[in-house]
């Protein structure tokens, strides 16, 4: 049965121990030198026992008071796991002020969803043969219990990036197939290629990343048997496969002689269509197999009669949230797919395990693009409210986390409120805010955030596709910002050492959980920990 929260249990022994001394110490009388004065001769002045802080950090005392720990192995009837990829600490603090600021706030106050969480932790994101990950190796990570090189996806660390016959007899097992061979349904929604590095780690075994399709393989791959990574999908073999499948990367399934309804062709050179396998394989079942690929489709979804769901918006990734409104076909929100996902899955009584990835916060960033990528992590952090509105902490597990982080900074010393996404304004000598923006020892102003690598300024205006950066040439260090608009959408922070993209980070990463076996989370781990902690609480793993 579900513990009520033993640390409440704890403190409240410590008060009462604590009580029971100063109790003692005052009966003891004499106050002899070298001893404790008694601790009730302390009384708190108003100006703090009244502060607004002190009166929070009560309520939010008693909310934590009555967390319960649920340490059952098997009590996660269903597991959420929501990666923002690349969603570093600096990132959340950034995104965290943006949305509140967004709401009329000053913004540091703000909460994003899962920071309302109860537990949170630090993960340690190095691959095996890497100091700074790439998301394949931490993918793998996470959903397979095991670290590995960087740019594999689930095969053992020995096997080396590209060997085909290594990756052949080093395969590992992925916490989405465990729960499938138990029953429960199984559900991956990402903005990125759902044959991209995060997403397929739930179901491909490759020694390379990057064969998302046939046309990456090389002959001696194909020779030796290995299967790309959307090929794998369609084909996977645990349970009766995945049920919900929703992000982009259509250009993987389609052969290269079908243009799809956005204009692009398909990269395919086997001439499969992958899509209409999909379809085959489950309607030859009897189930009702459902693909769409279009907002009208997505908003025509009938859940009471859709067995399985296919959903492929896009070419290549789907648009930065912030982009959206320019889609051809028009395509749903992170957010929108999270609610139809659960809505499919919840019809299983026997539950089960959905990944959510907002892939293109790790985008934003890599263009340069502070205003992509923290407008995609408030989106994510929508997309986690969903699940937190629309499930019970008494039955599902939601773990939230990064892949890895980016080298954002959060610099100088801005006045309270300043707009995250603006030029620096300190404090004068009395702390109130300068009337004009800081200057840097060259004379000009500088942003609050900003990147140590990447390509640097630029000024794109209202451009809101960040990716356009990559058109132009790499611009590093400094620029005069002091007629520039950096709160635009198109706007690309400085960076200090001139790269083709902005780099991934090497620190840890937070992870905050709610639910049957979150309390497991806390403390600094190892990434391949949080397949442990799923595995325990949803009782997957073979006996
Ligand atoms: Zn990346």
């Amino acid at each position: 049965m579900a513990v009520k929260h033993l640390i409440a249990a704890a403190l409240g022994a410590a008060l009462v121990s604590a009580c029971t001394e100063s109790g003692d110490t005052a009966a003891a009388s004499s106050h002899r030198a070298g001893e404790k004065s008694p601790a009730a001769s302390i009384t708190l002045p108003p100006q703090q026992r009244d502060s607004a802080w002190f009166a929070q950090a009560q309520r939010d005392l008693g909310a934590a008071s009555e967390v319960v720990i649920d340490n059952r192995p098997g009590a996660a009837k269903n597991i959420i796991l929501f990666v923002g990829d690349g969603m570093g600490i600096s990132t959340v603090t950034a995104a965290r002020i943006l949305a509140g600021q967004q709401q009329g706030m000053s913004g540091e106050e703000y909460q994003l969803s899962f920071e309302k969480m109860p537990f949170a932790g630090l993960i340690k994101t190095y691959n095996t043969n890497q100091q700074t990950p790439d998301s394949a190796g931490t993918a793998t990570a996470i959903m397979s219990g095991v670290k590995t090189k960087a740019g594999v996806l689930n095969v053992a660390e020995d096997v080396p990036r590209g060997d085909c016959l290594a990756s052949r007899q080093r395969p590992l097992v992925t916490v989405l197939e465990l729960a499938e061979s138990r029953g429960k349904s199984t559900g991956v929604v990402s903005t990125a290629r759902l044959t991209h590095a995060t997403p397929a780690s739930t179901y491909a075994k490759v020694p390379e990343r990057g064969w998302e399709s046939d046309d990456a393989l090389p002959a001696d791959a194909k020779e030796n048997g290995c299967v790309d990574i959307a090929a794998q999908m369609v084909a996977l073999e645990a349970g009766n496969g995945i049920d919900v499948a929703m992000g982009g990367g259509r250009r993987h399934f389609l052969p290269v002689s079908v243009t799809d309804l956005e204009g692009q062709p398909g990269r395919r050179q086997d001439g499969r269509n992958l899509v209409q396998e999909w379809q085959q394989r489950y309607r030859a079942g009897g189930a009702s197999a459902v693909y769409i690929e279009d907002q009208a489709g997505f908003e025509g979804v009938d859940i009471a009669a859709t067995d399985k769901l296919l959903g492929l918006f896009e070419s290549s990734h789907m648009r930065y949230e912030e982009d959206r409104g320019n889609d051809v076909a028009g395509e749903p929100s992170l957010s929108a797919m999270t609610a139809t996902a659960l809505k499919l899955l919840e019809k299983n009584s026997d539950g089960y395990f959905l990944l959510v990835e907002s892939g293109r916060i790790d985008h934003g960033h890599h263009a340069g693009s502070a205003y992509s990528a923290l407008t995609d992590a408030v989106e994510f952090a929508r997309a986690v409210q969903v699940a937190m509105d629309g499930t019970s902490a008494e039955d599902t597990l939601i773990i939230v986390t990064a892949d890895h982080s980016h080298v954002l900074t959060i610099a100088g010393y801005p006045t309270r409120g300043n707009p995250i996404l603006g030029k620096v304004v300190t404090n004068d000598s009395h702390g109130e805010p300068e009337p004009a923006p800081a200057t840097a020892k060259d004379g000009m102003p500088f942003t609050t955030l900003s990147y140590a690598t990447g390509r640097g300024f630029a000024d794109l205006g209202d451009e809101t596709d960040a990716d356009v950066r990559y058109e132009l040439p790499a611009a590093a260090g400094r620029h005069d910002l002091s007629e520039i608009d950096t709160t635009a959408p198109g706007f690309h922070q400085e960076a200090l050492v001139p790269l083709a993209g902005e780099t991934h980070a090497g620190e840890d990463v937070g992870i905050w959980a709610r639910g049957p076996g979150a309390h497991l989370l806390g403390g600094t781990n190892e990434q391949s920990y949080i397949f442990h902690v799923m595995a325990r609480s949803g009782a997957l793993l073979p006996h």
